[in-house]
């Protein structure tokens, strides 16, 4: 589904069922969800969402009830490109345990800066807002999954 977007309050998704907008509230993350009009269960997110602004950055990371998984990344970085499929596949294994965001620097420069983005891909670990991992350099799926285990391990 490419009609995943991402606001200040949750993540808005289309009910596969009836085709109604739902919001998935960021603080319910990793709960089941249910369609507000046929009430059927949405199953959790298994994809990335992309963040378009520093305000829902902010709110995403702070008030997700999961560890945030988050891609900084470029258009015109070619390992980037190389990234991105192996980041979905580690959306789509953790769909309800770990949420996964993308963050074009270019489009949103200020963060970048903020979270000393100094080369890309860079992928970070947020739990209740704070930075608890960074790491810069491309990563294929099993290592992205090591990297994402070794925060839940030292917890
Ligand atoms: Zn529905």
């Amino acid at each position: 589904m490419s009609n995943i977007e991402t606001d200040e309050r949750g993540i808005l998704i289309t009910c596969p069922k009836c085709g109604r907008r739902n919001r998935m509230k960021y603080e319910g993350l990793g709960k089941v969800f249910r369609c507000a009009q046929c009430k059927s269960e949405l199953r959790p997110l298994g994809e990335p969402v992309d963040v378009h602004s520093d305000l829902v950055f902010d709110a995403l990371i702070s008030r997700a009830a999961l560890p945030v998984l988050v891609d900084f990344w470029a258009p015109w970085c070619g390992p980037c490109k190389m990234v991105a499929p192996e980041i979905r596949k580690v959306a789509t294994e953790a769909a309800g345990q770990v949420l996964v965001a993308k963050v074009n620097t270019e489009e949103l420069p200020s963060l970048a800066r903020r979270f000393r983005v100094t080369a890309i891909p860079t992928m970070s670990i947020f739990r209740n807002g704070i930075e608890v991992a960074h790491q810069a350099g491309a990563m294929a799926a099993p290592a992205i999954r090591k990297f994402l285990e070794q925060d839940l391990v030292a917890r």
